[in-house]
């Protein structure tokens, strides 16, 4: 094997006792950027999505509208498996965790090893359980007696069941993160980790009775009467996926032979993702993840968003009314990277509007109908080491090193960041050299006008280019959108680089047309 870098990136698998809405939207969309990036990075890249279906709270939903719990799982499953083509995500792999044929085996052997490792054993439980959080609280976890999250009274749970030594891992654990060896960020994620970890860990049961599952979930192998506890087999998603129950190629070149398995997840979910799994994975004598980015919350109009509360908003409606990348760059560009972010319709306008629409369309806009009315459409060929191009030129080296430190960071404010420096840069470059003056002195016979018109708009064609580049991962539809009024297809577009150079000497441009319109026009038409 060539010395290709790998990189495997996944979501967190959502419930699917609900509709799809903004939160998971967030977190889908981040972690399609990051695919993305390491794509056109050249990397050997690998993306999973999925849903989690074997949670016991799907059989109460279905048990509620007298259907099959596997009618409502796969009915729900479809909602999320279609935010594809709405937020343009790209992922590769989907798993449906109650259908797909590769997670009961990987779940079972994932068990299996960590019972070899002596980790597993039955004990009698009492606990307090929330059904829609699926996990045990200890009393003084909760507010007033109820789920500090959902805010019903936990489920009193007395039975038998199987529990796993995490109490063995606490200094392993403690030790990965310390050392981001196991990278989790942002800083206070990784702090609150370490807090945890550092109270003592808890053995945690990891099965529940078949009976209180009406039989829906995970087998736990060798005995009938137990299924796994919900998260047991969720966790296991991100390698079942991979054939770790064959032992496949796809998990040795993914998992075991790849230093960056990357997981994208919520804030509520931490402890499961940075805690349970990497245990269970030690457990079984595998490689735990390397890095754990954490999203913060969604909130809508500055409320939780929450169904009963009829507190929600269809991510697929969005995309249809303001498009696709209308939504993607919001949900990039404001959330914060260490707090919740609140969203409104009329911000996404807002945002829209200032930075799609007026400063990096409008300027795309402007550099392709100056080529068109100037040079007839052909972009002139001229010195890619020219003075004139300097200011634009060092702005554009920039980026690339700044985008992968943002993505790596779990930033994605720096990185847009950094490629909106090249939008100002370029905005900047259209207002002082103003080519409308340079092309009257140009037509009245001034020679060193001609020359600098070429310049100007040589340079700008080139810096959108690189615009386009670079935005491909976040905003896909509108970066292949410009390439092709540049006259390059995706493909050439890719192949043509990160850096400054003269793929477009010579090209021929498309008729100008705005690849983002005012809303106001863009929503009346
Ligand atoms: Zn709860």
């Amino acid at each position: 094997m060539s010395q290709q870098k790998r990189y495997y990136v996944t979501t967190s698998i959502p419930y699917v006792n609900g509709e799809p809405h903004i939160g998971f939207a967030l977190e889908a969309v981040q972690a399609d950027v990051l695919a993305r990036a390491a794509r056109q990075r050249g990397e050997d890249t690998r993306s999973l999505s999925g849903t989690d279906e074997n949670a016991l709270t799907n059989v109460q939903a279905a048990e509620r509208e007298g259907i099959p719990v596997a009618a409502l799982v796969a009915r729900n499953a479809a909602r999320f498996a279609g935010l594809r083509g709405p937020l343009a995500l790209s992922w590769d792999d989907f798993i449906r965790t109650s259908h797909d044929p590769r997670l009961v085996p990987g779940a079972q052997k994932l068990w299996r090893a960590c019972v070899a490792a002596d980790d597993v054993y039955k004990r009698h439980y009492t606990g307090l359980y929330c059904v829609r959080c699926e996990r045990f609280y200890r009393q003084d976890e909760l507010i007033d007696g109820r789920c500090p999250i959902h805010g019903i009274v936990p489920e009193q749970v007395d039975e038998e069941n199987y529990f796993f030594r995490l109490s063995r891992y606490g200094d392993r654990l403690h030790d990965l993160i310390a050392s981001d060896r196991l990278r989790v960020q942002p800083e206070h994620r990784k702090a609150e980790v370490l807090a945890f970890i550092g109270r003592g860990l808890a053995d945690f049961s990891i099965s529940r009775s078949a009976m209180r599952g009406r039989g829906w979930g995970v087998p736990v192998p060798d005995d009938p009467t137990q299924v796994m506890y919900v998260w047991v087999d969720a966790l296991s998603n991100y390698i079942s996926a991979l054939d770790y129950a064959t032992d496949g190629p796809l998990f040795h070149r993914f998992w075991r032979e790849n230093p960056r398995r990357v997981h994208v997840i919520g804030k509520d979910i931490l402890r499961f993702h940075a805690v349970d799994w990497p245990a269970l994975l030690l457990s079984a004598g595998l490689p735990p993840p390397t890095t754990i980015n954490v999203h913060e919350f969604l909130t809508l109009n500055n409320e939780r968003i929450s169904k009963s509360r009829g507190n929600t908003v269809d991510p697929v409606a969005l995309a249809a009314t303001y498009g696709t990348d209308a939504l993607r760059y919001w949900l990039l560009r404001e959330m914060p990277r260490a707090a919740d972010g609140d969203f409104t319709e009329a911000r996404l306008v807002e945002r829209y509007e200032r930075d799609l629409a007026n400063d990096l369309g409008n300027l795309v806009n402007r550099v392709v109908s100056m080529i068109g009315r100037y040079r007839n459409g052909q972009v002139p060929a001229t010195d890619a080491t020219s003075p004139s191009g300097e200011a634009l030129r060092s702005v554009a080296a920039a980026i690339p090193s700044k985008i992968a430190a943002g993505l790596e960071n779990f930033d994605f404010r720096a990185a847009l960041d950094a490629i909106w420096a090249l939008v100002s840069a370029a905005n900047r470059a259209v207002d002082e050299r103003k080519p409308w003056e340079l092309a009257r002195a140009a037509r009245a016979g001034d020679a060193t006008a001609e020359h600098a018109l070429d310049a100007v708009l040589a340079e700008l064609a080139e810096a959108v280019r690189l615009l386009a580049w670079h935005l491909t991962p976040f905003i896909p539809d509108g970066a292949a959108a410009f390439a092709e009024q540049l006259g390059l297809s995706s493909e050439e577009l890719l192949l043509s680089g990160s850096s400054w150079g003269t793929a477009l000497h010579g090209r021929t441009v498309q008729q100008a047309s705005p690849v983002f319109p005012r809303l106001e026009a863009a929503l009346s038409s």
